[in-house]
């Protein structure tokens, strides 16, 4: 065997700005891929310009930034039950076309993934994917916050986190349990905080502009109260509890304070509660139909805050794909959710990075490290040895969003003819391009 030939790369990613939180490092490089894995990065003898062009095996990713392949840590599939909105193979192209190489997809499908066959079937299907998906298995049996599911199966088959999402675990007894179990296999207990008494047929914020519509108002409070009650339990039984979709004012704050206190909480906001106010209701545009719901300016200038000193730790979607039918209906009717993956990242780029919220490095580690720690996944940094999974990002060209293009089965998107910067022009998992422009 020739020793050289077992060093070369299959792949070179040449020319890059590369941006890798796990290391603090940002500079120009060259990636070489084999064997599905990183297998060096050269940052001092780069391949000269003129030669990419003439080699297949190398891809040119000057002027672009090459990071860790994005993990979306929240993202509704609707396989098993509504293949009509999304399947795990769809919703896995929507990830990749947005950038993402990792995808956890949470258990309110129909069934719910709340039993090992039913997170088997996940894998069995992911196997076909075009990222990597990973289930959140359910934290009751059938989501209904009455009984708990069994943890320790769930954990042997696969599941990386448990959740109700969708709906909160109502009974703090229940919680507790869910977090002492949870606890045994260091697992995150994923919260989706609502009090559902407070909340009680809410379609929107609780407030000014939901007065003028007429509409039934969803208060901050519903949310805060029960994050209140999470960081009690989370800090009387030393588990890990992450928000999910953290949207008010308020929660910032209590996560702050609890953080302050070494409570080991973590938290995510969405792309569009930090770009979109429950101004944009007055249309009646079911897409804008969210849960928890867009809420006002102050409450997007405490989650800049909070992205900006660390207090909010991730970025996800909260992707919750819906047919146009059941969008299609009086704003009362319509389901909540909204399509988020093939926006998130230009959303965070024009709202965050453009306008000097954060930097690139602390919205990549959002997007890559942090949901990685969390969940414990081998991903989110670029090393020799990790897994091949790499974002290339044009972070110069516009575009204007049309959710006709979208490779989601669904195209509920409130942001339809948004003008954003920046995009995704290749996808990398396992060292194969699984999307390019
Ligand atoms: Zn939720
Ligand atoms: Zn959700």
């Amino acid at each position: 065997m020739n020793k050289n030939k077992s060093v070369e790369a299959e792949i070179i990613l040449a020319g890059g700005r590369i941006i890798d939180p796990s290391s603090r490092s940002d500079k120009i490089g060259d990636i070489y891929i084999r064997d599905g894995k990183i297998l060096k990065i050269e940052t001092k003898k780069l391949i000269p310009k003129k030669r990419i062009r003439f080699s297949p095996e190398i891809i040119d990713a000057y002027d672009k930034i090459v990071t860790p392949g994005l993990i979306d840590m929240h993202t509704h599939l609707r396989e098993p039950g509504r293949e009509d909105e999304e399947t795990i193979f769809t919703g896995s192209t929507a990830a990749v076309a947005g950038g993402f190489t990792s995808i956890c997809c949470m258990p309110n499908t129909e069934p719910p993934i709340d039993n090992q066959e039913a997170v088997k079937f996940i894998y069995a299907k992911a196997k076909n994917a075009m990222c990597k998906v990973y289930p959140v298995a359910g934290a009751t049996k059938g989501l209904k916050g009455e009984e708990l599911t069994e943890i320790a199966d769930l954990v042997k088959a696969g599941a990386i986190a448990i959740s109700d999402d969708g709906k909160p675990i109502h009974n703090s007894a229940i919680m507790r349990s869910a977090l002492e179990y949870s606890k045994m296999y260091d697992l995150p207990v994923i919260s989706h905080c609502e009090d559902l008494i407070l909340s009680s047929d809410g379609v929107m914020n609780e407030g000014f502009v939901s007065t003028v519509l007429g509409l039934r108002g969803i208060p901050s409070a519903a949310e805060e109260v029960m994050i209140a009650r999470d960081i009690k339990l989370t800090e009387f039984t030393k588990a890990k509890v992450h928000i999910a979709h953290v949207s008010t004012e308020g929660s910032v704050n209590l996560i702050r304070e609890a953080k302050r206190k070494g409570i080991k909480i973590t938290c995510e906001v969405t792309p569009h509660h930090f770009s979109l106010t429950d101004e944009v209701i007055k249309t009646f545009d079911t897409n804008a139909k969210v849960n928890p719901p867009l809420r006002t300016r102050k409450d997007i200038e405490a989650l800049k805050k909070g992205l900006k000193d660390g207090t909010i730790d991730c970025i996800a979607t909260d992707h919750a794909p819906h047919s146009i039918e059941e969008k299609d209906v009086e704003f009362d009717a319509a389901p909540f959710g909204l399509v988020g993956l093939e926006t998130a990242l230009g959303l965070i780029i024009t709202e965050l990075i453009e306008k000097k919220v954060i930097s690139w490095t602390e919205a990549i580690t959002m997007l890559t490290l942090n949901p990685a720690k969390i969940l414990r996944l081998n991903a989110g940094q670029i090393k020799a040895g990790m897994p091949a999974d790499l974002t290339v990002i044009d972070p110069e060209v516009s575009w204007v969003v049309e959710p006709k293009e979208f490779k989601s089965k669904s195209k509920n998107s409130p942001f339809s003819g948004r003008k954003l910067k920046g995009k995704v022009c290749y996808t990398i998992v396992d060292g194969k391009i699984v999307y390019q422009i």
